[in-house]
């Protein structure tokens, strides 16, 4: 570490209005006029990315005017931006233009998929990346009306190399870093600002791949090992991960610090917008992660990093629900005792593309229980109906209308009692518990109740570890 170079990453809501653009502008320049080097990775502005998406969807369908309609919203939202956020003229025009390209470039792709009824994942990576073009080319050019001296790259020009998962693609951190070192760190190195396109990169061989949906701070937390930068800003709309959704429990506050392990915990599902592998690349080198607020930067927000968990006092640091899941089982005594079962199981759910968020088996082994995505339950029971039911499994059992409520704190490893104290807050309020899970790591405890009890278990746990206390 030393290598005095910050990450800055802005967010959905950051880069999408003129007001946001002036507060890049200033926390850049007190960044810069501080003597720091400084990375800008962007997000795409809020919404596009899912426009982008649908406009895959709308050429697999055949849907021709939808394409345009599309199209031109997109161009329109980044056409207003660029009136409002720009200041010369002959800025205005060239950015335009370039816009203007990019979009065309993506229309021709969308019409050959229309042609072919068919989106690849090729196709749709490289369109769905171009969001994230469209707003660092906005971004960079405000930064130079500025006197800042600033230039915009996409995930690819920057460096990152992925393996080839489209969709969900993860670095070669080897090949990154060879090719960062490359690209990027010349750029750095004399004070210019790359203000790279977040969420994308490309295979060994070129073709542009996407790293998961929120995956534009999983570029920042990228960058930032590439370049052994000394801490990651993710700037955001919020202060910071809070102890509950302050929309289900009103007495939320917002935490100040977490350990690496327990915003691993957090990110495994995704919730508070955080990629599942956000933390990856710079754990090991103990980079620190701040998330911070850029609408009220008197927040200090929330700072994720190094250092033992447990010196912390607090048991419990979060709770949190995770909606739109549903629970899926498998029963039969045919699985007892044998071997195997489970494998079967998890590889037709797998080859499905479901995604398991907890499994349980009883130690009757008579059944497995796990939550999936509510979205992916037809898929995951049709799967098990042709491949395990019969000898095996008897009955396939589920439940689309349940959630997930997961306790966070890395106190909780070693404390006994910590369990009875979760279930015994849940049972006050009357609430059944229809699965348990806790992970080795003891970071996590997460249940399952019905979706219509979440929010009353989450409250009943925030008060019971008092989290509304500073
Ligand atoms: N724009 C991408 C998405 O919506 C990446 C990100 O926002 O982090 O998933
Ligand atoms: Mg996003």
């Amino acid at each position: 570490m030393g290598s005095d170079i910050l990450v800055y990453k802005f967010g959905e809501k950051c880069v999408a209005t003129a007001d946001g653009i002036d507060r890049i502008v200033d926390v850049v320049r007190d960044t810069v006029g501080s003597g720091w080097k400084l990375v800008v990775v962007v997000a795409a502005i809020e919404g596009v990315t899912d426009s982008l998406l649908t406009l895959c969807r709308y050429s697999e369908l055949g849907i021709e005017g939808k394409i345009e309609e599309y199209l031109d919203l997109i161009r329109r939202t980044h056409s207003s931006l660029v009136e409002k956020a720009l200041r010369r003229v002959e800025s205005r025009e060239s950015v335009s233009k370039r816009i203007d390209k990019v979009l065309e470039d993506i229309k021709s792709t969308l019409y050959t998929c229309l042609k072919l009824r068919e989106v690849t994942p090729r196709a749709r990576d490289y369109i769905a990346s171009t969001g994230e073009v469209l707003s660092s080319i906005i971004v960079a050019s405000r930064l130079r009306e500025e006197g800042v001296e600033a230039v915009d790259l996409a995930g690819w020009e920057s460096g990152i190399v992925t393996d080839s998962r489209f969709g969900d693609a993860t670095p070669l951190i080897e090949n990154s870093r060879v090719e960062v070192s490359r690209r990027l760190k010349p750029l750095v190195d004399r004070g210019t600002i790359p203000v790279i396109a977040g969420f994308s990169g490309a295979t060994v061989d070129g073709s542009i791949t996407t790293l998961g949906r929120g995956g534009a701070d999983y570029t920042a937390t990228i960058l930032a090992a590439c370049l052994d930068a000394d801490e990651v800003c993710l700037w955001t709309h919020v202060d910071g991960i809070m102890t509950a959704d302050p929309k289900i429990e009103g007495k939320a506050r917002t935490i100040d610090r977490l350990s690496y392990e327990e915003a691993v915990e957090l990110a495994r599902f995704s919730v508070k917008g955080l990629h599942p592998r956000v933390f990856d690349p710079v754990i090991s080198k103990g980079i620190p992660v701040r998330i911070r607020n850029l609408f009220d930067k008197s927040r200090q927000g929330t700072l994720i990093g190094p250092g033992k968990p447990e010196i912390d006092r607090r048991i419990v640091k979060t709770v949190v629900l995770i909606r739109d899941v549903a629970l899926l089982a498998v029963e039969g005594t045919g699985m007892v005792g044998l071997p195997g079962v489970a494998a079967k199981v998890f590889e037709a759910l797998g080859r499905a593309g479901v995604n398991i968020l907890m499994i349980s088996q009883s130690s009757s082994e008579a059944n497995i229980t796990m939550v999936v995505d509510r979205s992916s339950l037809d898929k995951g029971v049709s799967a098990l109906e042709s491949t395990v039911t019969g000898s095996l499994v008897s009955s396939i059992y589920y439940e689309p209308d349940v959630c997930i409520v997961s306790v966070i704190g890395a106190g909780m490893r070693g404390t006994p009692g910590v369990a009875a104290r979760v279930f015994k807050a849940v049972a006050s309020k009357g609430i059944n518990v229809r699965m348990i899970a806790q992970g080795s790591s003891e970071y996590n405890i997460s249940f399952v109740v019905k979706e219509e009890d979440g929010e009353e278990a989450v409250r009943a746990i925030h008060d019971e570890f008092r989290l509304y206390e500073a």
